[in-house]
């Protein structure tokens, strides 16, 4: 059985005051829905969310590490670090990451390998700009993105591996990708991962949709047999918003 995930990414967003109440917020939702929730705040804010969700059923995650495990990289955090404070999961490769800190595929790859070497789970971002979707580029661009920075793993690993389809004009514009966008290009991954792992991995990998997800359009894009949740950016910061696309799974 895929997981069915619906986690929200913070960002740069909410000091520890504002944190605590999102928290508070979030505690008082009610859920209608089995989907496992996740939040990654701020690095600042892991270890208050973390104590303050710990007895709970929503996992706090990061939003990026570094792939050295210590030494002299300045403003960087480890993989041991956030294991440190109760963090198991974290997100790689957002696009944000790729455009304005300039992450690469390789550096990708490693991120990945130190995450999965410390026995995290990762959720790997990736997605296509809008001149790729417009030139019908879209399928290659997300096919190296994952072939660069996942294909060396070995079959085993992948019970570790969460995928992000986040199309880079999606994201943060309001504009979403239609529920058979979406369907078709996780269709597409599911397929790419068939072909180099076999049936297992690509039936139990579980694929999260991201952009521009609002409670008003996430049930139509979870009904689709290859979306199996949503990283969910804007509407992850008000607890009402969030919990609605939650409990739309
Ligand atoms: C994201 O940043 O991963 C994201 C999906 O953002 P938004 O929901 O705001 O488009």
């Amino acid at each position: 059985m895929r997981r069915q995930i619906v986690a929200g990414n913070w960002k740069m967003n909410n000091d520890l005051t504002e944190t605590e109440s999102l928290i508070t917020d979030l505690k008082k939702q009610s859920r209608s829905s089995e989907a496992e929730v996740m939040v990654a705040p701020t690095f600042t804010n892991l270890w208050h969310a973390y104590e303050a969700l710990r007895l709970s059923d929503i996992e706090v995650i990061a939003q990026n590490m570094h792939f050295a495990e210590s030494g002299a990289y300045t403003g960087e955090v480890s993989a041991s670090m956030l294991l440190s404070v109760g963090i198991q999961t974290v997100i790689l490769g957002h696009s944000e990451r790729r455009a304005y800190f300039k992450e690469t595929d390789e550096m990708l790859a490693k991120k990945v390998d130190a995450a999965l070497k410390n026995n995290m789970t990762v959720i790997f971002c990736f997605g296509e700009e809008l001149n790729d979707r417009k030139s019908g580029n879209h399928e290659n661009i997300v096919e190296s993105q994952i072939k660069n920075a996942l294909f060396h793993l070995d079959e085993q690993v992948w019970s570790s591996i969460v995928l992000a389809y986040e199309p880079v004009w999606a994201i943060g514009t309001g504009e979403t990708a239609s529920p058979e966008q979406a369907q078709d290009m996780h269709a597409f991954i599911r397929k790419t991962l068939n072909d180099k792992y076999g049936s297992k991995v690509a039936e139990s990998t579980s694929i999260l949709y991201g952009g521009s997800v609002k409670p008003g359009n996430a049930a139509e894009i979870f009904s689709k047999p290859d979306v199996d949740g949503g990283l969910i950016g804007g509407a992850a910061l008000k607890a009402e918003d969030f919990f609605a696309i939650v409990n739309a799974i």
